[in-house]
């Protein structure tokens, strides 16, 4: 009897536990099913869609190398798979674990009507699995962190399926174009084509091309200009490859660069735990005192609607600020330390509710992952569980001197080119401010004072 795979964000045919024991089993039919009802407001946004469409004509053509193929289908998920079982005759379907809110909800309504047979494949972790001495959940990172740790080794890592046993007839699938991932009118993907190889081969040569990079992680990570993260995000979203893998292949290493980075991945694992726990982190305050906050709200205020244009712009006057936005228009990604400055701008210095922040980031970068945007824009907000504090707020201009961004600025802000250092972190203040280049929209020292008295009128209430 044929069984079904459904895959949704594990887009590779190595370590795949679902793929992996479905082939063992026998033949299988691999289904992704493009669902824009369930996620509701958090259905993907346009540089997730240009991943997706590349992602799955890399791994469509993989499983016909092997002889199968990928079946592509529209609508409400669990619908969709329940009539491609009774198309097909499957009973059986195979799925890694994933636990955005909606997909929990799949899964509870799926395994109704089918034999679900869930595994564990995109995190170091199960998600949930972690526990304090008492049975209950980690809230706090650096806790958590040291229990996943000695908990270590994770799983091993699965090989690819040497054969994939097809069945004994393909159902009808969807054609990839139809589906319109791709933007046309106008057709804004010019610089991630650039910018980006996509699919489970190209996130592989990504990780060779910066393993000599793994041991000066911890030095080099901060700094915009030099080109030192691994940038695996939308690889590690989309499943191209895993953190399993990517684990086992640096284990050995004894640097700082590798601990630092094995952090990082545990941050990953630490923000699906903060969903499973709280499913609306990505739409609710944790701290609930921050419901009272007076936001200035764009949709309202026009001078609100102003700033918020000009920041997803990059058009502040801030050349950190106006870098990262335009880097992320650009390449649909943006330099994690430049993603912390330009979200607490957005925050304190333009006083916008930071859910204003993650729709934008959701709708821009390639790597939007429900858990990991939404903790970290409550953790820069300071109104999440575990927080960096609110009145704790980074001043643009120095963190661009601290962190060397002047190299950075010039590639993604053009007016700035010619600009030296140090004036090219602050031009206004040097009087080096091109004719194109927009002063500041809010001086820092006001938009702090402004910042801080409203975060006052909360503490009294
Ligand atoms: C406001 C804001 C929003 C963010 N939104 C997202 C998002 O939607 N998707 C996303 O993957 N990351 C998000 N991040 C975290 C981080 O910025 C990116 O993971 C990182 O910049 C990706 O680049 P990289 O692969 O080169 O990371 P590296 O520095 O090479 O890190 C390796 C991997 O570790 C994981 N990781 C690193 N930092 C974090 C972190 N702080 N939280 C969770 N995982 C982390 C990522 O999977 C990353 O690919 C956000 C950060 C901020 C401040």
């Amino acid at each position: 009897m044929t069984q079904l795979v459904w895959l949704r964000r594990d887009l590779r045919l190595a370590d795949n536990p679902a793929l992996y024991h479905a082939a063992k089993a026998g033949p299988f039919i691999a289904v992704y099913v493009l669902d824009d009802e369930s996620p509701k407001h958090h259905a993907y946004g346009g540089a997730s869609r240009w991943w997706l469409h590349h992602s799955l004509t890399s791994l469509a053509k993989s499983l016909e190398a092997k002889g199968s193929r990928l079946i592509l289908r529209r609508g409400e998920a669990v619908a969709e798979l329940t009539k491609l079982a009774a198309e097909t005759g499957a009973t059986t379907i195979h799925a890694n674990c994933h636990y955005e809110p909606w997909w929990l909800n799949a899964k509870r309504k799926l395994a109704k009507s089918l034999d679900l047979r869930l595994h564990h494949g995109n995190y170091l972790m199960v998600p949930g699995s972690i526990t304090t001495g008492t049975g209950g959940q980690y809230k706090i990172y650096t806790p958590f962190s040291r229990a996943v740790r000695a908990e270590f080794p994770p799983r091993d890592e699965l090989p690819a399926p040497e054969s994939l046993a097809a069945p004994a007839s393909w159902p009808a699938s969807d054609a990839l174009a139809s589906w319109n991932l791709l933007p046309s009118k106008p057709d804004w993907a010019g610089g991630m084509r650039d910018f980006w190889q996509v699919g489970e081969d190209a996130a592989h040569a990504r990780l060779e091309a910066w393993e000599a990079d793994v041991d000066g992680y911890d030095d080099k990570r901060n700094l915009p200009s030099v080109d030192k993260v691994s940038r695996l995000s939308p690889h590690l979203h989309f499943g191209e490859i895993s953190p399993i893998q990517i684990w086992h292949r640096f284990k050995d290493r004894q640097s700082e660069g590798w601990r630092t980075y094995e952090g990082e991945l545990i941050w990953r694992d630490y923000s699906q735990n903060a969903i499973l726990q709280f499913p609306a982190y990505a739409t609710q305050n944790y701290r609930a005192d921050f419901d009272r906050f007076p936001w200035r709200d764009p949709a309202n205020d026009p001078a609100a609607a102003r700033d918020f244009k000009a920041w997803k712009e990059g058009r502040t006057g801030y050349p950190i600020v106006d870098a990262g936005m335009r880097q992320l228009w650009q390449t649909g990604w943006m330099h994690n330390r430049v993603r912390m400055i330009t979200a607490s701008f957005l925050i304190k210095h333009l006083l916008i509710d930071w859910r204003e922040g993650e729709k934008w980031f959701w709708d821009t970068l390639c790597d939007a992952d429900y858990a990991s945007n939404a903790t970290n824009w409550q953790w820069t907000a300071g109104t999440g569980v575990d927080s960096n504090m609110f009145s704790r707020i980074m001043a643009p201009l120095s963190q661009s001197e601290k962190f060397d961004a002047a190299r950075y600025i010039r590639t993604y802000v053009p007016e700035l080119k010619g600009i030296d250092e140090p004036y090219v972190h602050d031009p206004e203040e040097f009087g080096r401010r091109p004719a194109g280049y927009p002063r500041k929209i809010v001086p820092h020292k006001a938009a702090r004072e402004r910042a801080l008295a409203a975060l006052k009128t909360i503490k009294q209430g």
